[in-house]
C-alpha cells in the first residue's frame, strides 16, 4: 500500500468499475463481433431480407422506452440485436437512398478505436496519434485535389459544419475595407445544398446574403450570369465576397463548372468556395477526374469522406489552398487551451475548428488509405460513377420511365410515366413510399422544376445492373398495384 494515497472506499464507483471489467467486455465484444459479422454476411447478399424493416415512429418510440433500472438488468447484445434487425441496412444491394454509404466494416473498428481511447482532440496533448494522422489525411486531400503545397484545413463533424467553417474564412479574409459597412453577399447556385444557406443565415447577412445564380437545363450553374447575379446584388446594396460552386450538386449531382467560376472569381477578387462534400473523391478517378477541373484553383473545398469514400459518419475534411486561411475562421483566444499565435501550433487542431470536444475521425481514413490503398477508392468511384451511367441508359432505353437528366455521377433522378394522364407528382410519392413500407427498396425523392422525380444514389458495391432492373420492375408492379 502506498501510504500518500487517500484511501477511497471502493463502492463509490464500484458500479462503474465493474461496467469497465476487462473479461466482461471481452465476452461481450467477441459476441458482438460474431453478430456483426452474420449480419454483414446476410445483408451484402440481400436474399429474402428486407432492405428495412419500416416501423411507424410512434411504434417505435414504445420499443425504446424511457425505462431505465436503477440497478444493472438485461444484455446489451441483445439491444445491439434489436438495433441490427431494425436499421435501414445500408449494405444491402436493393439500398439506393441517401449519400450515405454502407461504410466499410473496418472502418467502423476504426470508430471502435476512438471511442475507446476518447482521444478528443482540440489540443494535441488529448490525440497525439490523431492529431498526426489528421495531418496527414488533410495533406493527401489536397494534394489530391490539386490545392498545392500551401494548402491545410481541418477535419469537420460533417460537410455542413464545413461549408460553415470555409465561409467564416471568407468573411474574415474578404471582410468589407474600413469605412465600407454594405454587408456582404454570396452569390450561390440555386441548386446549392441548403447547408450554404443556412450558413449565411448564422453570419447574419439575411435573405439577400445569398445570391441566386441561375442554372442551364442540367441543374449547372451558369457561369455566363455571374455578373448580372453580382449586378443585382450590388443593386441591392451587398458586397459580393465570393462564390460558392457544388461538386455537385445534392439534388440531380450536377458538376458546376468550377474553371469558369475560378476565372470571374479571379478576375473579381472573389473568395471561391466549392462544395466538393458528395464529388471531390472524383478526384482520385482517372475517368471522371475532369469534373473537377478547376477544383485547385479554390480557395477553399468541402470533401465529405463519409459520402463517396465508404466511411462511417462523421469524417468530413476543409481544405484551404492558402493553408494561413485555415486559421482565418476562428481566432478567438481561449486562454485555459490555447493562449499562442496559432500558426506556431498547427497541433492544436481547436484553433481552426468550431468543435471544442473533437472525434478522432482521422483515424479511419487514414487506416483504410494505409490498408487497402488508394487504388481501390479510385476504382470504386468510378464503378459506381459507371453504374449512374448504366442505369440511366437502362431507363433511357425503357419506355415507361424518363431521366430528370443524363446525370454525372452516381446520383440519378426519374420517374415512372406510364402516360401522361395521370397525376406523375403523386405517382412518385405513392410508388416510392410503398417501396419503402414494403422494404423492398430504399430510394428517395427530389422535387426538380418539372415536379417529383424518384432519385438514387449508387454508393453500394453490392448493386448491380440486375438490382437495378429489379428495381426497375418493381415501380412498374407497384404502379400497377396501386392503379
Ligand atoms: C451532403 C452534402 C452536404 C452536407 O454534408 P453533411 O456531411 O451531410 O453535413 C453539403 N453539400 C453537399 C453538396 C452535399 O451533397
Amino acid at each position: 500500500m502506498n501510504r500518500n494515497t487517500i484511501d477511497v472506499p471502493h463502492s463509490l464507483a464500484g458500479a462503474a468499475r465493474s461496467a469497465c471489467d476487462a473479461e466482461a467486455f471481452r465476452r461481450m465484444g467477441h459476441q458482438l463481433i460474431d453478430a456483426t459479422a452474420d449480419y454483414l454476411a446476410d445483408i451484402t447478399a440481400g436474399k429474402r431480407i428486407p432492405v428495412m424493416p419500416w416501423v411507424e415512429p410512434e411504434t417505435m418510440v414504445y420499443e425504446w422506452p424511457p425505462h431505465f433500472p436503477a440497478a444493472p438488468a438485461g444484455d446489451m447484445n441483445r439491444l445491439f440485436e434489436a438495433v441490427l434487425a431494425e436499421a435501414t441496412h445500408l449494405h444491402h444491394p436493393h439500398y439506393a437512398g441517401h449519400q450515405v454509404p454502407g461504410p466499410l466494416p473496418a472502418a467502423a473498428l476504426c470508430d471502435f478505436v476512438a471511442a475507446i481511447t476518447n482521444n478528443a482532440m482540440a489540443v494535441y496533448e488529448m490525440g497525439m496519434s490523431g492529431t498526426a494522422m489528421e495531418r496527414s489525411v488533410i495533406r493527401w486531400l489536397a494534394d489530391s485535389t490539386g490545392l498545392g503545397p500551401a494548402a491545410d484545413g481541418v477535419l469537420t463533424s460533417g460537410g455542413s459544419l464545413g461549408n460553415l467553417t470555409a465561409l467564416l474564412a471568407a468573411r474574415a479574409v474578404k471582410t468589407p475595407a474600413e469605412g465600407d459597412d454594405r454587408l456582404p453577399s454570396l452569390l450561390v447556385s440555386e441548386q446549392a445544398h441548403y447547408s450554404v444557406r443556412r450558413s449565411v443565415k448564422i453570419m447574419g447577412w439575411g435573405q439577400d446574403g445569398a445570391i441566386a445564380v441561375p442554372c442551364d437545363e442540367r441543374f449547372r450553374m451558369r457561369a455566363d450570369l455571374l455578373a448580372e447575379a453580382q449586378a443585382r446584388a450590388e443593386a441591392l446594396g451587398r458586397k459580393v465576397i465570393g462564390i460558392v460552386g457544388s461538386a455537385c450538386s445534392t439534388a440531380t449531382g450536377s458538376f458546376d463548372p468550377l474553371a469558369a467560376i475560378a476565372d470571374y472569381c479571379e478576375a473579381n477578387n472573389l473568395w471561391f468556395h466549392v462544395d466538393a462534400a458528395h464529388g471531390g473523391p472524383a478526384c482520385l478517378s482517372a475517368k471522371y477526374r475532369h469534373l473537377l477541373n478547376g477544383i485547385e484553383r479554390a480557395d477553399s473545398v468541402v470533401i465529405d469522406p463519409h459520402k463517396m469514400m465508404l466511411m462511417p459518419a462523421l469524417v468530413s475534411a476543409v481544405l484551404f489552398r492558402n493553408g494561413d486561411h485555415s486559421y482565418a475562421a476562428f481566432d478567438e483566444r481561449a486562454s485555459y487551451l490555447l493562449d499562442r499565435d496559432p500558426r506556431e501550433e498547427w497541433y492544436n487542431l481547436g484553433y481552426r475548428t468550431f468543435e471544442c470536444t473533437k472525434r478522432m475521425a482521422s483515424l479511419k481514413l487514414y487506416a483504410c488509405l494505409a490498408c487497402y490503398g488508394t487504388a481501390m477508392f479510385a476504382e470504386y468511384i468510378t464503378a459506381m460513377f459507371d453504374l449512374g451511367a448504366r442505369f440511366a441508359a437502362l431507363l433511357r432505353e425503357a419506355k415507361d420511365f424518363e431521366l430528370a437528366i443524363e446525370p454525372d455521377c452516381n446520383i440519378v433522378c426519374f420517374r415512372y410515366v406510364p402516360d401522361r394522364t395521370c397525376d406523375l407528382d403523386a405517382l412518385q410519392a405513392a410508388i416510392r413510399k410503398t417501396l419503402v413500407r414494403e422494404g423492398s427498396f430504399y430510394i428517395v425523392q427530389a422535387r426538380l422544376p418539372q415536379g417529383l422525380f424518384m432519385r438514387v444514389t449508387l454508393t453500394n458495391p453490392f448493386t448491380e445492373e440486375s438490382h437495378l432492373l429489379a428495381l426497375m420492375d418493381a415501380i412498374r408492379r407497384t404502379a400497377a398495384r396501386l392503379g
